[in-house]
């Protein structure tokens, strides 16, 4: 057993299909090839998609395709008391604050200053009063990280953010960090007490991942990631952005053939060297 220790972090709010199971090749080939571990990990903090059957079928399929992870699964819905920390932390170094817009409230003052759509979000605290009156009358909110914040406390160290991108097994390329192009991130939602971003960097801290092993689709996530582990101390992973699987036409596989799931390829008689094939991994 080596040092390196890697995870598959799928986000059980449906079936596994293709796509899912490329990125567990690609985790499990990368553990064997390095003699290494894999954990699994449940992210399930989208309260209101998640579902535990989809949870039972991912323990399923993984069994089925033949790959066992290493130590207990981490169920993120079950430590959300964890992530709250983080953002009390990043909140108590003065880097965040509450933000009471909606996507078109924020889509909407976009275009009204002549932002093009999709411009990262940047703002800052309502003035007290009138976020005491927010607060008052019971509005929802979410805490955003402020990068103009973030900026003037981590001095030039922010502007020398990297991160290691592996390109193949033991080949790094060391990219420079651009979190700007995320904007000021949630790090909870009006409805859910953590985001995305904060519980996987969280847990990959917690769990000792040194290298995460995800799909091309979330590659800008480093960017961002690394900023939070420079906030909060924690180390950095090495990262690997596998291609995304396509159809016969070029498009992302998870939207064109959605209705594919891993269950129902095994209930048309694939295997699962077949389904590899597929995957194209
Ligand atoms: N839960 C994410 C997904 O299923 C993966 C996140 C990650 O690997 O960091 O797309």
């Amino acid at each position: 057993m080596t040092g390196f220790v890697t995870r598959f972090a799928p986000s059980p709010t449906g079936y596994l299909h293709l796509g899912h199971a490329a990125s567990a090749f690609h985790v499990w080939d990368a553990a064997r090839r390095a003699g290494g571990r894999v954990l699994l990990r449940i992210e399930d903090i989208d309260l209101g998609r998640c579902k535990p059957e989809y949870t039972e079928a991912i323990f399923e399929d993984l069994a089925w395709l033949g790959f066992e992870w290493d130590g207990p699964v981490r169920i993120q819905s079950e430590h959300f008391q964890d992530y709250e920390r983080v953002v009390d932390h990043l909140t108590a170094l003065g880097l965040t604050y509450r933000c009471f817009r909606s996507r078109s409230d924020i889509a909407e003052e976009q275009a009204a200053a002549g932002a093009p759509p999709g411009t990262p979000f940047t703002g800052s605290a309502l003035p007290a009063d009138a976020e005491a009156e927010r607060l008052d009358r019971g509005d929802a909110f979410a805490w955003r990280l402020s990068l103009e914040k973030c900026r003037d406390y981590l001095g030039s160290a922010y502007d020398q953010l990297s991160f290691e991108l592996s390109t193949s097994p033991g080949e790094h390329q060391t990219i420079k960090a651009r979190p700007d192009i995320h904007g000021d991130i949630n790090l909870t939602r009006k409805d859910s007490p953590t985001a995305y971003h904060v519980a996987s960097t969280h847990d990959d801290a917690l769990q000792g991942i040194t290298h995460v092993i995800r799909g091309e689709d979330l590659k800008d996530a480093a960017h961002i990631h690394v900023l939070l582990q420079a906030l909060m101390d924690w180390p950095q992973p090495v990262y690997t952005h596998h291609p995304l699987v396509m159809g016969p036409d070029g498009k992302r596989l998870a939207k064109r053939f959605a209705s594919q799931s891993l269950a129902s390829l095994r209930a048309d008689g694939l295997s699962p060297d077949d389904v590899r094939r597929l995957a194209g991994v």
